[in-house]
């Protein structure tokens, strides 16, 4: 039976209405994993699928790759995205289409806890015995040593995880909750993974971290670009000497007295900020100087077959478990100076390319930005992230040849260019491009409020008076639908300046006020449950919240989400096509506008996207959404119209009826409707 007659047909009990474009999503789902392709010489068969919320993406995936009887990996940006397909929607799905179907869920290495290293806790005379004795308790009656299943002390799950496992010798294999879940995962007909280790598992050419699979859906595919560069970021920390000192005291490796003062004459020439790195002479021969010496460790790792490649697993191994545990231990260290290595290397050779100075091993094509970046109080860090992952991930992506990217924002003005672009991939390359339409009757659900005569919210406008205007005109919105709002805001310092004028003009206030501090789960919690509440955010509430229902009937949007200005990575993504464009003979007066059009633009885009949909959750939902900046009313700016186009609900600038509509659903709500 193909997946779509599963989904029009309510009475075999999978879905409870037919909706068409999650029937329309199945079958292009379904043609990607069951089309013929050539092995040789057969065209990926690559599609890009925007589909909204309430489409019900991952049944429209899920079905297809539990029928198609090939091995799939899904990967996800979010544990809840990954949390509902293992437990609820592929058993859910197994059980109705009758399939004997495996899956299994796979993490990243360091969210298990290792055994060997659990032992090894005696050996940290600073830690609380408290704390150990209830973290090997946990340990021992955890059924994966999975750390996500309660919450640990954070140095203890950093002192745990696994590192390198050499579980060939390790006499806890048979027992160790890493082990067997890889060894599940390795099994699994659908294996579920999460972005970041979809990144190592493409950059090795796919298949050498997850196993051999067939076909490849990333959903959350919006997020994919972010994953992939954290997951490609080195970094160097100044505590990086302490850990080397731990994992190689007392053996040959150790070069603890000559690398401690290293690192610190390092730290200390760094500049205190965040900014891109520049390298003075100073600053270069202390770098040198730091390579010289870890890669002499390198060299000397390699030799005795310790420094191996990262995600491999190590072919021979030590016979017995106290030298298996050593073994372990040296092969984190090594991975540490490997990585180190490959920084300086990064550092140093893009300045030393130009200076001709330095003896230094070249290598990596990817071209990277290396930067400085301090948070806090603490000593800054210094890490080297690729311009572009793309091309890091697309050859892989290229070879598994099915693959399906999908996401409630996918397409931005341009079409799928942008979303294509993070993958490495052009529009050409991708066979099937789809914006499905939502399943909810916008017209009748919401209303965007784009008021005319808003004060202009750049940078240097943003005074006392530009606060106090949003904010009356906030309030009066606020007052209507009596509270209900999330106010998703552009920075903490603008977040912070709104709900204290607010707060100061006009207190007592007929609504709950909180803003975005600690962890985002507790004050979505606190959100849900207050009559009347509204909360002030910044980025981490502009996507995965969701809170179906009246309780939240207005989002207010003071600002475009543009990125900063300054961004390091960003300008050094701009800069890289943009001398692409000279070299193609662009005009070059033009080329400042269209690197912004293709990234600040297009990034804006995705988030305005991801913010409006956050009002809109289920086919009973209604609301409002207000944008409160004039680039959208559209009298100054060129691309205005194409912001409004990309709003799914009709737009409005007559206050009055938008007062009266938010007041008739504050009084539903809190009358219990
Ligand atoms: S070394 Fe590997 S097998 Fe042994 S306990 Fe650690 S993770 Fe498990």
């Amino acid at each position: 039976m193909a997946s779509v007659d599963w989904l029009n047909d309510p009475a075999k009990g999978v879905a409870r209405t037919v909706r068409q474009p999650q029937v329309s999503m199945a079958q292009i789902v379904e043609a990607v994993l069951t089309t013929d392709i050539d092995p040789e010489k057969g065209k990926p068969l690559i599609a890009f699928i925007e589909a909204s919320t309430g489409v019900g993406k991952s049944f429209a995936y899920s079905i297809p790759a539990i029928l198609s009887g090939k091995r799939v990996v899904i990967s996800t940006a979010k544990k809840a995205l990954q949390r509902q397909l293992i437990e609820k929607d592929l058993p859910f799905l197994v059980q109705k289409l009758g399939a004997n179907v495996s899956f299994q869920l796979l993490k990243g290495k360091n969210n298990y806890a290792c055994g060997l290293r659990v032992d090894e806790l005696d050996d940290h005379d600073h830690l609380s015995s408290t704390d150990v004795e209830t973290f090997r308790e946990w340990f021992r009656t955890s059924t994966a040593g999975d750390l996500s299943e309660r919450t640990h002390p954070r140095h203890l799950e950093i002192l745990t995880h696994v590192q390198e496992c050499v579980r060939k010798s390790c006499d806890k294999a048979s027992v160790c909750g890493y082990v067997q879940a890889r060894n599940q995962a390795m099994e699994a007909k659908i294996l579920v993974v999460n972005h970041a280790l979809l990144a190592t598992d493409l950059a090795m050419g796919g298949g050498k971290v997850l196993g051999p699979y067939d076909a490849l859906i990333i959903d959350e595919g919006h997020q994919a670009g972010k994953y992939f560069r954290d997951a490609f970021t080195l970094r160097m920390h100044h505590k990086h000497p302490e850990a080397l000192k731990r994992i190689f005291g007392r053996t040959e490796f150790d070069r603890s007295e000559l690398l401690e003062p290293m690192y610190d004459r390092l730290f200390k020439a760094l500049p205190p900020r965040s900014e891109v790195l520049k390298l003075d002479d100073n600053l270069r021969r202390i770098f040198l100087d730091l390579y010289d010496l870890l890669n002499q460790i390198r060299k000397l790792l390699k030799a005795r077959n310790i420094l191996v490649d990262e995600g491999s697993e190590p072919e021979e191994d030590a016979s017995d478990s106290i030298v298996a545990r050593a073994l372990s231990k040296l092969r984190a260290g090594a991975q540490l100076v490997d990585k180190t290595c490959r920084l300086i290397e990064i550092v140093v050779g893009s300045h030393a390319q130009r200076d001709a100075e330095g003896n230094v091993e070249a290598g990596d094509p990817t071209e990277y930005v290396c930067c400085v970046e301090q948070r806090g109080q603490e000593l800054p860090e210094v890490f080297a992230t690729p311009i572009e992952c793309g091309p890091l991930v697309a050859p892989a992506l290229l070879g598994i040849k099915r693959v399906v990217v999908t996401s409630a924002t996918l397409a931005t003005a341009n079409g799928m260019e942008y979303a294509a672009r993070e993958f490495g991939l052009s529009t050409r390359q991708i066979a099937v491009q789809q914006v499905l339409p939502s399943p909810f009757n916008y017209p009748n659900l919401a209303t965007a409020y784009i008021p005319d005569k808003m004060p202009d919210p750049s940078a240097a406008a943003r005074t006392d008076d530009y606060y106090d205007k949003l904010v009356t005109e906030m309030h009066s919105l606020l007052v209507a639908s009596q509270g209900g709002a999330l106010v998703l805001c552009t920075s903490y310092k603008d977040m912070k300046q709104f709900y204290d004028v607010l707060r100061e003009k006009y207190a007592p206030l007929p609504y709950n006020i909180g803003y975005q501090q600690g962890p985002p789960e507790p004050l979505l919690d606190w959100f849900k449950r207050t009559p009347r509440a509204v909360l002030f955010a910044v980025k981490t509430f502009w996507e995965g919240v969701d809170v179906p229902g009246l309780g939240l009937r207005l989002v207010i949007v003071p600002k475009l989400p543009f990125p900063p200005f300054g961004d390091p990575v960003l300008q050094a993504r701009k800069k890289l096509v943009g001398d692409r464009m000279l070299e193609a003979g662009y005009d070059p007066k033009r080329i400042g506008a269209e690197t912004w059009m293709a990234f600040d633009f297009e990034e804006a885009m995705m988030d305005l996207k991801q913010g409006v949909g956050r009002l809109i959750r289920s086919e009973t939902d209604m609301g409002v959404v207000a944008i409160l900046d004039q680039r959208v009313y559209g009298k100054t700016k060129g691309y205005s119209p194409k912001i409004r186009k990309l709003l799914p609900m009709p737009i409005t600038d007559q206050k009055a009826g938008v007062v009266n509509f938010l007041s008739v659903l504050g009084k539903r709500h809190l009358a219990g409707g």
